[in-house]
């Protein structure tokens, strides 16, 4: 290899650590006490987890999923944490009035809105796509077409209390993959639409900032039961991932990403496409 090229290589990979290490400004919890805030999908997984870390803080919440049974639950643990108010209500992201009945209630509730966090998903299949379409069209409401029609409609009340949007996304957002190509296709679509609006935002001067995380494998029950047979990676714990969403939307960041391996493939993504399509597939034991 040529010196330059070397030299080049090291540059660019110092750059990309030192990048990664820079902490930019430091959280501080205390400005989440009290804060309003509205937890989409958190009767389980990642959802539940930043329900309890946002109670914890002090903060006022209502979270959201379709089963009324949990979410009872988890407010009542919230309570028990600390939260200054824990609501839930119940609903259907398939069901475009559900939509807008959650931020209407929890704007009511919380008599405002900080925080618009969101992260539900749709159950979809693990495995080669079908051609089902009336799927894609499914969760395509539900992963992508409610996150927006929920922004629309906090927008006024996040540009009054100078609040934010929380976007949950994934890796697979980033990179293409075989075997979850509705859900993936969902987040490509989620960052590119956040993305964009950040822009836009930016631009009018809004008070409102859009945080987008983006999250490699993590340990909730129903991620693992579907890579279960296909991939054989160790997860990272569903309460650390919460607690990077939680910081990253309160320190206005435009991305995260969590854990780290995710910042370093999404940097070296485009370098060497066919290599990295080969890693992929090798991920699933594809041989050539
Ligand atoms: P999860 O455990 O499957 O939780 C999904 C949540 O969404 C549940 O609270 C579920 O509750 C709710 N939900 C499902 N369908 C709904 C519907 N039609 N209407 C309203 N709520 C609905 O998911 P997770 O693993 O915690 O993932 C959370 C977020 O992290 C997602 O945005 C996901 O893309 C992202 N992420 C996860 C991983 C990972 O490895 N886990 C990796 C990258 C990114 P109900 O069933 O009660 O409705």
């Amino acid at each position: 290899m040529k010196f330059s090229v070397k030299l080049f290589l090291f540059g660019t990979v110092s750059a990309a650590v030192i990048g990664y290490l820079w902490s930019g400004p430091t959280f501080n919890p205390e400005s989440l006490k009290g804060a309003k805030v509205l937890v989409t999908g958190a009767s389980t997984g990642i959802g539940e987890q930043i329900a309890y870390h946002y109670a914890r803080l002090g903060a006022q919440i209502v979270i959201t999923a379709r089963r009324e049974n949990v979410l009872k639950e988890v407010v009542k643990k919230c309570e028990d944490l600390g939260a200054q108010k824990a609501l839930y209500i119940a609903a259907d992201m398939a069901n475009p009035t559900d939509v807008d009945r959650v931020v209407e209630f929890a704007e009511k509730k919380l008599g405002g809105l900080d925080y618009l966090v969101l992260n539900h998903i749709g159950p979809s299949p693990y495995r080669m796509w079908d051609g089902d379409m009336d799927h894609i069209r499914w969760l395509m409401q539900v992963n992508f077409y409610s996150y927006l029609q929920m922004t629309v409609k906090a927008l006024p009340a996040l540009e009054k209390s100078k609040g934010s949007v929380v976007v949950v996304s994934s890796m697979l957002g980033k990179m293409c993959s075989p075997y979850a190509l509705p859900y993936i296709a969902t987040k490509f679509a989620l960052n590119g639409f956040f993305g964009s609006l950040e822009h836009e935002l930016v631009m009018k001067q809004s008070n409102v900032s859009i945080s987008i995380c983006i999250l490699g494998l993590i340990d909730t029950e129903s991620a693992i039961e579907k890579v279960k047979g296909y991939i054989d990676m160790a997860p990272y714990p569903a309460h650390e991932a919460a607690w990077n969403i939680i910081k990253t939307g309160a320190l206005r960041q435009s991305e995260s990403t969590y854990p780290s391996y995710v910042y370093f493939g999404m940097l070296f993504r485009d370098w060497f496409p066919t290599h990295r399509d080969m890693v992929i597939r090798g991920i699933y034991n594809y041989k050539p």
